[in-house]
């Protein structure tokens, strides 16, 4: 990942709203580097070299769109679990297929730390 192309660790489908919130990053702050662009938990991570209220403000509303975006494909999705890797991702009923389902997170606070990886 380079200052000037970074890399998107995500589905195709969430390029586009990536795109746009790295470029109006970009505009307020040229000289940002962009640490790492990732899914988690179904959301959008964007980890920058420093903050702003602006910076903030932009990737919360990325994340927000993220949220209800098929990673996959860019139409409208929700939030899915995986029952056999325990995988939350946000995806559309056509690119869930069986294996994933309908998954709601509980109310903020009480989010748990990552848990295990892998
Ligand atoms: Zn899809």
């Amino acid at each position: 990942m380079t200052k000037d192309n970074p890399y998107y660790e995500c589905g195709e489908g969430w390029h586009p709203i990536i795109d746009k919130a790295v470029a109006k990053i970009r505009k307020y702050h040229p000289d940002v580097e962009f640490l790492q662009i990732k899914e988690k938990f179904g959301g959008l991570r964007i980890y920058t070299s420093y903050t702003s209220p602006a910076i903030e403000a932009i990737i919360e509303l990325a994340d927000e769109f993220c949220e209800e975006t098929c990673e996959q494909c860019g139409k409208p999705g929700n939030l899915r679990m995986n029952g056999k890797r325990s995988w939350v991702k946000t995806m559309c009923a056509e690119c869930a297929g069986d294996e994933w389902v309908d998954y709601s997170f509980p109310e903020p606070g009480g989010q748990k730390g990552e848990s295990g990886g892998s």
